[in-house]
């Protein structure tokens, strides 16, 4: 699935409803695409498999189908144990019928981010323009011409900034709509939303501890409104959308940067983005958590490190260590809801990336591990992982907490 070359850095930033890049935007794509080649269709039928079956409802996944489909009828089947080798963890098929024949059918993959690959078909997400496939080919690219890693994706995007402004504009707005908003969270799990309770617990506090509440709430309030449908920017995807605009959000409260210099940023974490998702995996349901939340974590420390001017071997050591320390972790959401543990997760990673990017400042050169090895480790952990742990629902927190509750 993974191409020779790298499209574009706007492939990572998708504006859309919440709350799974892979189970509704990618889902919704499809549906579209579908409906659009089957004008005279009565009725689609969608049949998912892997995760998708496993975590559908609680995602949302047949509620984005039946919307997408309509008015058009749609019937949904979640089939959790496939008699055939899925091509990938988040697999569907879809069929359209007129006068009960069907008209043709599609095998769908939704492979992270809210990107979508139809079996045995090239869909075009954009053109593929990034000759350089590694980290260590864009920072040799970066080093002989002397440029940042967002003067690299200028270089390739003219229009980038024109883009990034409403993705930063997007992102904003869910800071602030998630700051607005009380009560519980859909999906019966009976989750309160906290993020204006934190954002009150950062007035007057120390220093340190104001800027820990402060970032904390910006990425509560924004995995909230993901959790709420609301509309939110992937970074790379819907349960990782609060890590990135929550550290942007506060460095440019507290240190007052432009929004000129928030973009650049943008650029630059979006091309630590395209890495991963060129080299490794964006799903939860390919390479678990870690493949998600790591990634933003890894983005977001890219980014701060743009943001305080830091070299480039210092600004790759801080997204190293960003997913470095997310290795092996799980993706076990308890009824398959986007909330437990992805909301908080979202604030412990943001927290995480500040510190990644202080600590490659201090320490300069010193690391040992490239990106590249990291990214590469990351992937390899993911397949190793067992299914239980990569959006099924079925292990971890999501099995403990369930029969507990039961
Ligand atoms: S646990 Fe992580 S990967 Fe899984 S749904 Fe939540 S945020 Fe996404």
């Amino acid at each position: 699935m993974r191409g020779i070359f790298v499209k574009s850095v706007k492939v990572i930033y998708k504006i859309g409803k919440g709350p799974s890049s892979s189970h509704t935007m990618g889902p919704q794509k499809a549906a579209n695409i579908l409906k659009y080649r089957y004008p005279e269709a009565e009725l689609f039928r969608v049949i998912l498999y892997g995760s998708l079956a496993k975590t559908g409802l609680g995602h949302g996944t047949d509620r984005v189908l039946r919307e997408s489909f309509a008015p058009i009828p749609s019937e949904i089947e979640f089939v959790s144990e496939a008699e055939f080798e899925l091509p990938h963890a988040n697999t569907m098929d879809i069929v359209a019928y007129r006068e009960g024949k069907e008209l043709g059918r599609s095998r769908v993959m939704s492979v992270g981010g809210g990107d979508i690959v139809l079996e045995g078909e090239r869909l075009e997400e954009g053109s593929d323009i990034y000759e350089e496939t590694s980290f260590s080919e864009i920072l040799a690219f970066c080093k002989k011409r002397k440029i940042r890693l967002c003067e690299y994706a200028e270089l390739h995007e003219e229009d980038i900034y024109e883009y990034l402004s409403e993705v930063w504009s997007v992102m904003k707005a869910s800071v602030r709509e998630g700051l607005e908003k009380s009560g519980i969270l859909p999906g019966g799990l009976g989750v309160e939303r906290k993020a204006a309770k934190i954002y009150e617990a950062s007035l007057a506090q120390t220093d340190a501890t104001a800027e820990n509440r402060l970032v904390c709430a910006y990425a509560f309030a924004v995995s909230e409104q993901n959790a709420d449908n609301g509309t939110i920017v992937t970074a790379p995807t819907c349960g990782s959308c609060g890590v990135l605009p929550a550290v942007l959000k506060y460095m440019q409260d507290k240190k007052g940067y432009s929004d000129k210099d928030i973009l650049r940023a943008l650029a630059t974490a979006g091309v630590v983005g395209n890495v991963v998702k060129r080299n490794a995996s964006l799903s939860g349901a390919e390479c678990g958590c870690q493949a998600e939340i790591g990634t933003a974590c890894s983005m977001a420390a890219a980014a701060l490190s743009e943001l305080a001017g830091l070299d480039l071997d210092r600004l790759e050591y801080a997204a190293e260590i960003a997913m470095e320390h997310h290795i092996g972790l799980t993706c076990d959401p308890v009824c398959g809801l986007v909330q437990i543990p992805c909301i908080e997760r979202n604030a412990v990673a943001a927290i995480r990336a500040i510190n990644a990017a202080d600590l490659a400042g201090v320490l300069g050169d010193t690391n040992k591990v490239s990106f590249d090895t990291i990214v590469k480790t990351m992937y390899e952990t993911g397949i190793d992982l067992s299914s239980r742990y990569k959006e099924t629902s079925e292990g971890g927190l999501a099995k403990i907490y369930g029969t507990e509750n039961q």
